[in-house]
């Protein structure tokens, strides 16, 4: 969602801030924008609606901007549509100051209403320009821009990251970050802001994370930092070791392909340092023996994806700790006047740690008193920050926008989460938790084998990708299973499908099968195979095209039913989900490439959802 980019050194800003926001690009975004200052040309700024291209076609690559400071963006639109005037950076009205911003200024009408009755114009329709005119204001007031500043975001209400310019100090540029991500980047006689890591990974390892309030001065000198009352603060340095090959495309057509390939080492790599002489062993947990055997209650809160994820734990985690588990939405929980207490864990999933609806879902469980663990990808992210415990999926950096090793690292780690407490509460038997230890150890081999067997499904799509409505049927796991797999279909093919448990066809849907529907028929959860069977004989009553999935060993059966079979190896029961979304990715993703989608960056959606 929207990206933000700073640089100032001594050499030409423009070039390197469109480079960053290329990095930035797989966020989503809609339009861009750059600007940059320099002593003798003072402010230059270029921006418009669409890809970079334009942006890069309109400054010759950056070479027509000159000066060694400057601030980019990506923008997502959210208030006022995306053209060229909404974009940013934002000048305030005597072109004092340029503004790019990501997140939403919540009282931004009552502040220009107030500035428009002292005589300023507004140019855009967006709440960000409220931020360049209302700052130009008290600066034109007080002839201090620190202080300006500071009075500034005083004023405004809402979330942001800021990216400032002011044409009276050519050789610095000014952040500020509130519920929105921004980081700080120290590279040699350089230094950066920016959205996040990939955009500078090129120029520098070593970053800081902003915290809410916080205010930074950043030059070519370095980057000084301030706390919300002003008083300087030095911050911690993390250095990433994220490769920078690890955040391009290495090759492959898209994002989205790699990215399920690199699933298996993904989870290897989540999974492996956390399970020792088959135990699984969660060192960065601080919550104790004593507060996990006291809940009487989990909340698995999260959005899209991630949600899916909770889905399959709740089945799993009643079963391991029979106790009652409820997966919610992170948007619904939010306004829902939710049951949580002091004896409920929440457990908060997002890939990115800013999903702006978890983190205000893991604020109101904190308020009333539930203990927050939250399972998050990027480290040092807000969620991360704010939850009691972390755990970091470690499967690097996740460009496509529909996630497919974020989402494989957040299931194996809440299984191995459910299984860690149940040991501890006593809720399962050894020779029950033997098994699933070692179902996760032969996890990553068997997603390999899956991998290497793309033909069928290649097919499969090239088949019936012309489909426009599809049905993902499936019971239990299946059916969770079958959540992820039509998200991830409609995502980036824009078919229109529909997960359903099975049980339910009758109670409605089935009405809705006619002959030539597509019906993607899930069998992989065995206990439950028979039913599942059933509900394919159904569907190929009403005239159902089907593709069933199930496991290696009851390939023989579906066979005899269903005309298309794709099968994956046969895993512990808990964890078949983490071998059946793996051709389900695939099938996704090759029916998208044949309906020639824009697949890393379908429309209308963002990576990371910073706004409401
Ligand atoms: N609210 C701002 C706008 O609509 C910023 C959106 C963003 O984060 O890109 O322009």
């Amino acid at each position: 969602m929207c990206g933000i980019v700073g640089f100032a050194g001594t050499t030409e800003a423009a070039p390197i801030l469109l480079d960053g926001l290329e990095r930035l690009e797989y966020r989503g975004y809609d339009s861009a924008g750059v600007a940059v200052l320099s002593e003798e040309r003072g402010l230059q700024m270029k921006k418009s609606k669409g890809r970079l291209k334009v942006l890069r076609e309109l400054t010759d690559d950056g070479r027509s901007m000159t000066g060694h400071v400057g601030i980019g963006h990506t923008r997502w639109a959210t208030h006022g549509e995306p053209n060229d005037v909404n974009s940013h950076p934002h000048l305030s009205q005597n072109g004092l100051v340029a503004v790019v911003h990501n997140g939403i200024i919540e009282n931004y009408l009552e502040i220009k209403e107030y500035l428009i009755a002292k005589g300023i114009c507004f140019r855009s329709e967006t709440d960000t320009e409220v931020v360049a005119q209302l700052l130009e204001y008290y600066y034109s007031n007080s002839g201090d821009i620190m202080s300006a500043v500071y009075k500034m975001l005083d004023r405004i209400e809402g979330a942001y990251a800021l990216g400032i310019l002011c044409v009276d100090y050519p050789d610095r540029f000014i952040a500020a970050r509130k519920d929105a991500p921004l980081l700080l980047g120290y590279g040699k006689d350089c230094s950066f802001i920016a959205s996040d890591v990939t955009a500078i990974l090129k120029h520098t390892r070593e970053v800081s994370y902003m915290a809410d309030g916080e205010v930074a001065v950043v030059s070519s000198a370095g980057i000084r930092v301030f706390d919300a009352m002003g008083r300087e603060i030095e911050k911690e340095r993390h250095t990433v070791d994220w490769d920078v090959s690890a955040a391009e495309k290495g090759g492959y057509a898209h994002f989205m392909y790699k990215e399920i390939l690199e699933q298996p080492e993904a989870v290897r790599k989540t999974m492996h340092p956390r399970l020792k002489d088959g135990r699984v062993v969660l060192d960065d947990l601080k919550m104790t023996a004593e507060q996990i055997r006291g809940f009487r209650r989990l909340f698995i809160v999260a959005c899209g994806s991630s949600y899916h994820v909770g889905v399959v734990g709740k089945y799993n985690l009643e079963h391991l700790l029979r106790v009652p588990v409820e997966v919610v939405l992170a948007s619904e929980f939010r306004y829902a006047d939710p049951l949580v207490d002091e004896n409920c864990l929440v457990i908060v999933i997002s890939q990115s740690g800013e999903t702006l609806d978890s983190m205000m879902a893991l604020r109101l469980a904190k308020k009333l008193g539930a203990r927050v663990l939250s399972i998050v990808n990027v480290v040092g992210s807000s969620i991360a920050r704010e939850s009691d415990d972390v755990l970091y999926t470690w499967a690097g950096p996740e460009i496509a926008v529909a996630t497919t090793k974020a989402y494989s690292t957040q299931m194996v780690l809440l299984n191995m989460l459910g299984l860690y407490m149940a040991e501890l509460r006593g809720t399962v038997a050894p020779e029950d938790y033997a098994a699933v230890v070692g179902g996760l150890e032969a996890l990553p081999a068997q997603m390999e084998r899956v991998l290497e067997n793309t033909g069928t499904i290649q097919y499969l799509a090239s088949r019936y990708f012309n489909h426009n409505s599809v049905f993902f049927i499936g019971r239990n796991l299946d059916y969770a299973l079958g959540l992820e797999g039509s998200l991830k279909l409609k995502e980036i093919s824009y078919i229109h499908s529909e997960a359903y448990a099975s049980g339910e066809l009758k109670h409605g849907t089935i009405s809705l099968i006619e002959p030539g529907t597509l019906v993607i028929a899930l069998g992989t959860y065995t206990p439950l195979f028979d039913k599942a069977m059933s509900n394919v004989i159904e569907v190929k009553a009403r005239g159902a095209d089907i593709v069933a999935l199930t496991t290696e060993s009851r390939r023989a059966d579906m066979e005899k039913t269903a005309g298309n079979v794709l099968t994956v190896p046969d895993a512990h029961r808990l964890l078949q989900p983490s071998l059946g979304i793996v051709p389900l990715q695939l099938f996704a993703y090759f029916v998208a490439l044949q309906r020639g989608c824009d697949i890393d960056k379908p429309r209308n959606l963002a990576k990371s959802v910073t706004v409401e």
